[in-house]
């Protein structure tokens, strides 16, 4: 079976050549994004790997059929950029990556809260300069403070028991209550009361129509004054202008992204050397207060090594006309 993977760096290749050595499928790696400017790259594939910024569209997906395309393995858990309706009607199935370490990303917004509350970015700059004040560091304690959790799903679940441990009062609201977490002592709550009481939000819920901007214009005056809002799920579950205009007020005390809605020609590329033309990253980046990360939750060699071995296992199993038991089908 011939893979053909789009959007991959140095270290997709050798995580994937390493898991490989097992399965024998022949590997044919672009380090471009799948979208319709990149899609005739492909010669005789049976399958396309790709990752959270390829855009499988229909006309995508209709040029992938005509290919001979017969399977499209996400190497990732969200799926929102493949049109899954497109998928079924060209009869290409869909895999994905459902859990891969979900420590990895629900500890990287940990790190996020723990970096935005005590000012350590600003705090490593300061001592480079050889500035030992403290003037402007001051955080709080996280014992006894409110989080709000916003998907209580795998990723969601690992972080409320990381709060949990801090001495912390989690809230979480979720379209399905998770039995354990509430035995644990989390608390569900409506959406409109887990902003206004909510010390810290944390976003662990899937990009789709429910939750499109879950946080912005209707309802980010709900959001308790001073609280901090943190975002590792997808860039658009926030209205980007509307958190800009309640850090700008103060309403929002810091933000923490590792996700951002336009990030699709930013994020994965070193653009040091150039003029960035998107206005909205540029004034979050003027924040003090913000804290961006470039989609790095996942990280670590423990989700590498998941991601590789879940995706080659996946293939494995179509390969073998196996029950797919990580295919995303279209419930429309
Ligand atoms: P999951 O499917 O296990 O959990 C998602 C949870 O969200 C579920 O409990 C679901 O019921 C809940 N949910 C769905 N619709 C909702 C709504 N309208 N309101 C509230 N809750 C809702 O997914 P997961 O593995 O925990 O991942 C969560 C998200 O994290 C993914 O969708 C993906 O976007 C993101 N992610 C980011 C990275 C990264 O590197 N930053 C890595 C992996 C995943």
């Amino acid at each position: 079976m011939k893979i053909t993977f789009f959007s991959t760096q140095q270290y997709d290749r050798s995580f994937f050549e390493t898991h490989n050595k097992k399965f024998g499928f022949e590997l044919n790696f672009y380090d471009v994004g799948l979208n319709d400017q990149t899609v005739h790259l492909i010669d005789r594939a049976d399958v396309v790997c790709v990752f959270v910024n390829d855009r499988i569209t229909r006309p995508v997906i209709e040029r992938l059929a005509a290919q001979g395309v017969k399977i499209i393995a996400l190497r990732c858990a969200g799926f929102n950029n493949v049109d899954l309706e497109a998928a079924r009607s060209n009869r290409i199935k869909v895999v994905r990556v459902p859990a891969y370490s979900p420590h990895a990303v629900a500890e990287h917004a940990v790190a996020m809260i723990m970096a935005l509350n005590r000012k350590t970015h600003k705090a490593y700059n300061r001592i480079r300069e050889q500035n030992f004040s403290l003037n402007g560091l001051m955080g709080f304690d996280l014992f006894g403070k409110t989080i709000g959790v916003v998907g209580t799903g795998n990723i969601g679940e690992v972080f409320c028991k990381i709060m949990l441990g801090f001495g912390c009062r989690v809230i979480a609201y979720d379209v399905k209550e998770h039995e354990g977490l509430k035995k644990a002592g989390v608390k569900y709550v409506p959406l409109n009361e887990l902003l206004t009481n909510s010390d810290i939000i944390s976003l662990h819920c899937p990009l789709n129509e429910s939750t499109k901007y879950i946080i912005g214009d209707g309802n980010i005056a709900l959001i308790k004054k001073g609280c901090m809002l943190i975002n590792t799920s997808r860039g658009g579950l926030i209205n980007t202008k509307s958190v800009i205009k309640a850090l700008k007020s103060g309403q929002l005390c810091a933000l923490g992204i590792d996700v951002y809605e336009q990030e699709e020609t930013l994020f994965f590329r070193d653009l040091s050397g150039s003029i960035v033309e998107d206005d909205l990253i540029m004034r979050l980046t003027s924040f003090p207060n913000v804290l961006i990360t470039a989609h790095q939750g996942f990280f670590t060699t423990e989700a590498m090594d998941q991601i590789a071995e879940t995706t080659l296992r996946n293939l494995q199993a179509f390969g073998s006309g196996d029950v797919l038991i990580n295919e995303v089908k279209f419930d429309g």
